[in-house]
């Protein structure tokens, strides 16, 4: 099958966004293995979608078009997709309730404008919007088919995967069954090298390599007729990238580190004090990200100055003015003194240089040193990061997180 994508709006023409949009269907519908040989984008404009139309559909099956469904006078996807298949819209009574039901969760008052939104052609199949106000839907003549889709991703990503994919898996007889694998950890190039045979051989299921900031991700992706087939496609492509990784692998689905870490802290019962001096929050944020922490998370505390770090964690001010703030020693008695002050089973800190100024030759920009007290001991790590200020110290949380892990699972 051939689809093309059409963006709408003239927002994204004269660039004032990013097609996001674009990007994430087509990939969606590549990974369904559904040809996509055309994109475009189109301003608000009546003659130019029409015209958008009638090229795209001349030379593929599908468009999906994304954007436009709105309440105003410039939304016009959905009705210039009617006329131009030559359907009349009225009013879809279920629809409208949706939408009025959805202004009263959010507690606004139903603008009669929004009405718009609940005119469909009979022929046309319906998509409920569970992000927003405007549904979608699925506009069919003979062998040719307009999806139309709302503009914010939020909406668009969760109407695509709740009520698009199946009706596309359902054309094609396929369904695409994938999983993530997470690494900390282990640098992109290392990943690549240990599982460069399972990225060349991957045609079914393919294994896809993709690094970000502090991790490298592999996602392993299978197509087959039914979900149980594709698991058993990928099942042992999942085993063998175990065994070749071990336990840089923290977690296989869609959590990231500090959600691994926190549902840990949960399941195992245990608690948790953070004392944060360059990271400034961003550790005990990632984990109270996670629904459920309260009863593991005991206590945060940001202590900037020298003076906090006395007061608050007990650290020593011998030990500020021998080794510094930023140092083994002031880091180790940043963990214990946090894990004392709230009687915790873990205390964790974070002591460092974020920059961009303030490093030296001994104690560079980056260097960040992490305490980790846990049972009877206390580990401290030191480490330089990359990368800008922000990125030093998500990725400081990151290795904290990493500690934390692979200590609970010793
Ligand atoms: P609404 O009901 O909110 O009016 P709509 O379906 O009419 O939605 P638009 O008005 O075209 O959609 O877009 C709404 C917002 O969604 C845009 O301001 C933009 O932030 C985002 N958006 C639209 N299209 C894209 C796209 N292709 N990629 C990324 N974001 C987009």
């Amino acid at each position: 099958m051939r689809c093309e994508l059409l963006s709408v709006g003239t927002e994204i023409l004269l660039g004032d966004i990013v097609n996001t949009n674009a990007q994430f269907l087509a990939k969606e519908l590549a990974s369904m293995g559904i040809d996509i040989y055309y994109q475009s984008v189109v301003g608000d404009n009546k003659e130019r979608m029409l015209q958008a139309f009638k090229e795209g559909l001349s030379r593929s099956d599908m468009i999906i078009t994304t954007g436009g469904l709105g309440p105003t006078k410039d939304d016009m996807t959905k009705e210039l997709a009617c006329e131009y298949f030559g359907y009349k819209c009225e009013l879809h009574e279920e629809s409208l309730e949706s939408i009025k039901e959805y202004f009263r969760r959010m507690g606004r008052e139903f603008v009669e404008s929004n009405e718009k939104q609940a005119y469909f052609p009979k022929e046309a199949i319906i998509l409920k919007n569970n992000a927003g106000t405007a549904p979608g839907a699925i506009i069919k003549k003979d062998d040719k088919t307009i999806i139309v889709l709302p503009g914010p991703p939020s909406e668009m990503k969760r109407m695509f995967n709740e009520s698009v994919r199946p009706y596309l898996e359902k054309l094609t007889g396929n369904t695409i069954v994938s999983e993530v694998v997470r690494i900390h950890g282990v640098g992109e190039s290392k990943v690549e090298e240990l599982v460069q045979d399972l990225i060349d051989n991957g045609k079914n299921p393919t294994v896809a390599p993709y690094a970000k900031e502090g991790e490298v991700t592999l996602r392993v992706t299978a197509k087959a007729k039914t979900k149980e087939e594709g698991e058993k496609l990928i099942d042992p492509v999942l085993t063998e990238i175990k065994n070749r990784l071990g336990d840089s692998i923290y977690n296989i689905g869609e959590e990231g580190l500090n959600l691994t870490v926190a549902k840990l802290l949960v399941d195992k019962k245990l608690t948790i004090g953070t004392s944060e001096s360059c990271t400034g929050g961003l550790l005990g944020a990632g984990l109270i990200d996670y629904p459920g922490i309260s009863s593991s998370f005991l206590e945060g505390a940001i202590t900037y100055s020298n003076e906090a770090k006395i007061k608050t964690l007990g650290v020593k001010k011998e030990t500020l003015e021998k080794f510094g703030a930023v140092s083994e020693e002031t880091a180790r008695e940043m963990a214990e003194g946090i894990r004392k002050r709230c009687g915790a089973d873990i205390g964790v800190s974070t002591t460092g240089i974020a920059g961009p100024d303030g490093g030296t030759d001994d104690k560079p920009v980056g260097l960040v040193y992490i305490g980790l007290s846990i049972a009877d001991k206390t580990i401290v790590t030191r480490n330089v990061f990359n990368g800008d200020r922000n990125s030093v110290r998500r990725r400081a949380c990151l290795k904290a997180f990493d500690m934390i892990r692979l200590e609970i699972n010793k």
